[in-house]
């Protein structure tokens, strides 16, 4: 079978012929590969800065964020059905007894960081035309969603800041007051760094939520993300305008800065743009490109006076990809054509050259395994 491999020792990039994997738990579903996206993990991984092939490879499947079709299931599969839709999700619990995270099916706040995430690191991912996985790492997708479901995986990033917010906000009185066909957050006002797929999937969220939103990113509108952001009721603004000094005074304080740019400069520099009792939630992960300097004053000053919070979050846990299913959803019932539009394109495994090596264009490029 074609799958989409990385040799780090050789630092090659290759579509190899992968000897088709078998189930060997009687739990164990064997998926058909639909759509695997493409994002700047697979591009890092790509250029050689990480990603671990499985114990005894010299290769490691990338991709890992995926749609999928259930095509065979074992003897005990009680949850999962041939025909079935499917996300996958990526990580796996490390094998720590005293790891608490792992031994609740909380992966994504492992204690050791000795777990397992499919396509980046120690085991194969989603690049390719068959996978085997246990029925208990699936999340069942409904059929209306064929088109759009691969934007689930990183729309998952968003969804645990979000429900991570409300439960930390719960810390003082946050909630808005209800207002007929508003949603929780209509009383408060959201900055969101970068125009990438997680910036505007996580901009999606937010005005779903009704938060006043502004995506802030560097490219000059107009431009395709810009008009997303527009679509979606969100203001665009560029960085090249409005300076992050400059924020706070144009728009009024900012209640949540959900970060997803992976640039540490300009992300601490809008931390002055954050109001009283906000809370800053950081998604990227930069490069080590050395020091910058900020004013390290003014932000704890700011985080004591004002009861700021800054919170990082990586990977998600099964309640964001149900949550994530559910939004993709309401997405294209509100926005249809802009959900849409998040797709730039999709492609064959053959074109994975231009795509994983080449420059980055576009907003979320697919490759597409196969049709149903
Ligand atoms: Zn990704
Ligand atoms: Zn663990």
């Amino acid at each position: 079978m074609k799958a989409i491999a990385v040799f780090p020792k050789a630092k090659e990039v290759q579509l190899i012929d992968a000897e088709l994997p078998a189930l060997t738990s009687p739990t164990h579903v064997r998926l058909q590969m639909l759509d695997v996206g493409v994002c700047g993990t697979d591009r890092e991984i790509c250029a050689f800065q990480y990603g671990t092939p499985p114990s005894g490879s010299d290769h490691l499947i990338i991709g890992h964020e995926s749609l999928a079709r259930v095509v065979e299931v074992g003897p005990q599969v009680r949850t999962r059905r041939v025909g079935e839709l499917v996300v996958p999700m990526v990580r796996r619990p490390c094998p720590h007894d005293h790891c608490t995270a792992c031994r609740s099916g909380r992966q994504d706040f492992c204690f050791t960081g000795d777990f397992r995430e499919r396509g980046i690191g120690g085991a194969h991912g989603f690049m390719t035309e068959s996978v085997v996985e246990d029925e208990r790492y699936l999340n069942p997708v409904p059929e209306a969603l064929r088109e759009v479901a691969i934007l689930v995986e990183p729309l998952t990033i968003a969804e645990k800041a979000l429900i991570q917010l409300w439960h930390l906000q719960e810390r003082l009185p946050w909630q808005c007051p209800h207002r007929p066909g508003k949603d929780h957050g209509h009383c408060r006002r959201a900055l969101v760094l970068g125009a990438g797929p997680v910036g505007l999937l996580g901009a999606m969220a937010l005005r779903a939520r009704d938060f006043e939103t502004i995506v802030y990113a560097r490219e000059a509108a107009p431009n395709e993300k810009s008009a997303v952001a527009e679509a979606i009721g969100a203001s665009y603004v560029s960085s090249t305008d409005v300076p992050p000094a400059e924020i706070a005074a144009r728009y009024g304080a900012i209640d949540v800065v959900y970060e997803a740019a992976g640039a540490s400069k300009v992300a601490f520099d809008t931390m002055q743009a954050l109001g009283a009792n906000s809370i800053f939630v950081f998604t990227g992960v930069p490069g080590r490109k050395g020091p910058v300097e900020i004013d390290t004053d003014l932000v704890m000053r700011n985080l004591v006076l004002r009861n700021q919070m800054i919170l990082g979050t990586v990977n998600a846990g099964r309640d964001a990809f149900e949550a994530a299913i559910r939004d993709v959803a309401e997405f294209g019932r509100r926005w249809p054509a802009a959900l849409r539009a998040l797709i730039s394109g999709r492609h064959t495994p053959e074109e994975f050259r231009e795509l994983l090596l080449g420059r980055p264009t576009g907003i979320k490029h697919v490759i597409s395994f196969a049709e149903n």
